[in-house]
């Protein structure tokens, strides 16, 4: 059983109440280093979505005002930051990842609150200088309307928190459904959202049926944004069930991530940042780097470099010092990522480090070591597919034209990053590239200070910065003839 002065309760959060299901039931909750059972959280239904949409209907007919919310947000970023070394262990329980990613998770999770907070301002009302057609025009951000937030294990906080602090700022009622592998994490943060004092119903959390209750969303009338982040077929399904009903979809779809090495990049300083950005939640993440591609000139001594960078790695409970990469989620993931290098080697491609794991009997513990592939070409799955895992599938290239359509070779277009530094050839890369983030010379993924998002089939809508709030808000002109 997980301890944490944050985890007094395991219940679900309705109307400014802690709950359990309906029904009773409840999802056993487990450590996926160890298969440690750390809790067992509600099981909700629709029935008890129907519940938390009811009760923000109730507080979206007196969303307080603006001041109110900023500093609702700016307790929020001060609770994380004050908490991370007790929320930090509980995102490592349950998800795996190393405890120093999730000290990295809690503060770039404040951040978003933080950034709301500044951009507040920006939604209040405006009114147009001149008097046009005799009339005084206004401009009103109002609040879409109750919101759903959908969201995934990979990043327990981060991800809820980009849809909250928005969803918060716009004055949106919500109700938050975290995967069922992780809730544990969103528990903690709802034990610390009750010292606020929240209009009830204001901020909802329910854990449960991901089906019924996105289902219910889906088709309830005052629920006029779902903001997902999640697998392309469940946002498919999202986008044809909200289609008759007419609502606002952001969709946050996963990608597969281009990091592009040209003859003239700094060698050592890019093997740096693919073996940062690479790794981190042991390769689990949308915007991690899924084909290398490297100009053929400078191939070997890239390998070479990353070789010797991968080889350090410790992989492990992320509970332990001097982890780098914790364990899978579970065996499905660790299938995946065994089937993806398997693919890869028996269609010709050399595997240049990297021990055989062997297949976990349990669906914890399922630990993957990191490993690189080179000699990978467009028919591979690790191509074609997110791994979500600890592989580094190097493809070669012989020129810059050569290299923007290896990149742009995929339907999906969440992040990229690419390594010259030739600013005109930096200039022209950039602009050819179909992705909602372009790295230059640097693997950085998103901050919170600027808007992310997918292109093509890794969805739409933006978190973060402004446009994160804006997703959230409802425009209306208000023309005045007096
Ligand atoms: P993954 O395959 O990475 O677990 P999912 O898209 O299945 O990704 O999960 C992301 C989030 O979507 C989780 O909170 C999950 O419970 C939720 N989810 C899964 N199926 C549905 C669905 N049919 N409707 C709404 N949400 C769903």
């Amino acid at each position: 059983m997980i301890q944490s002065p944050l985890l007094q309760t395991f219940g679900c959060y309705i109307a400014g109440t802690w709950r359990t299901a309906s029904q009773g039931r409840t999802i056993a909750v487990v450590n996926p280093a160890t298969g440690e059972h750390l809790a067992d959280v509600p099981n909700m239904d629709a029935t008890d979505a129907m519940e938390a949409v009811k009760s923000c209907e109730t507080a979206l007919a007196d969303v307080p005002d603006i001041d109110a919310r900023r500093a609702w947000l700016t307790q929020i970023d001060a609770l994380l930051t004050s908490h991370r070394s007790e929320l930090a262990p509980i995102i490592t329980q349950e998800q795996g990842k190393p405890l120093k990613e999730s000290l990295a998770e809690v503060d770039y999770a404040a951040g978003f609150f933080r950034v709301a907070a500044n951009h507040i301002d920006h939604i209040r009302d405006r009114t147009l200088d001149e008097i046009i057609r005799n009339a005084r025009w206004t401009v009103r951000h109002t609040p879409a309307g109750v919101a759903g937030l959908i969201t995934p294990w990979n990043f327990p906080l981060a991800m809820l928190a980009k849809k909250l602090s928005s969803a918060m700022a716009a004055g949106c009622p919500s109700v938050t459904k975290p995967a069922d592998l992780t809730p544990l994490t969103l528990i903690a943060l709802w034990h610390l959202l009750e010292r606020l004092n929240l209009p009830p119903g204001f901020a909802n959390l329910i854990t449960g049926d991901a089906a019924p209750i996105g289902d219910l969303f889906c088709a309830h009338p005052a629920v006029r944004i779902i903001s997902f982040t999640g697998s392309t077929v469940v946002g498919k399904r999202l986008m044809s069930n909200v289609a008759p009903h007419v609502k606002r979809l952001s969709l946050e779809l996963g990608g597969n991530a281009p990091f592009m090495v040209f003859d003239d990049a700094d060698v050592e300083k890019a093997a740096d940042a693919l073996v940062a950005n690479k790794f981190r939640c042991a390769g689990q993440t949308c915007v991690c780097a899924n084909r290398v591609l490297v100009q053929r000139g400078i191939e070997q001594r890239f390998t070479d470099a990353v070789a010797i960078r991968v080889g350090k790695l410790r992989v492990g409970n992320g509970m332990a010092d001097g982890v780098d990469i914790g364990p899978l989620i579970n065996r499905r993931a660790w299938d995946k990522v065994e089937q993806h290098v398997r693919d890869a080697l028996e269609k010709g491609a050399q595997k240049i480090i990297g021990e055989q794991p062997s297949r976990p009997s349990d669906d914890f513990g399922c630990f993957y070591s990191p490993q690189i592939i080179s000699g990978v070409t467009r028919e591979m799955l690790v191509s074609q597919e997110e791994t979500f895992g600890p592989v580094i599938a190097i493809t070669s290239f012989d020129d810059d034209d050569d290299g923007i359509a290896l990149a742009n070779e995929t339907p999906f277009g969440l992040a990229s990053y690419f390594f010259t530094p030739n600013p005109s050839r930096a200039q022209r890369i950039s602009r050819a590239l179909r992705f909602g983030h372009v790295g230059v010379n640097t693997g950085s993924g998103p901050i919170p200070e600027a808007p992310f998002g997918g292109m093509n089939q890794s969805g739409f809508g933006r978190e973060g910065a402004l446009e994160g709030i804006l997703e959230f808000c409802e425009v209306q002109v208000v023309a005045t003839e007096d």
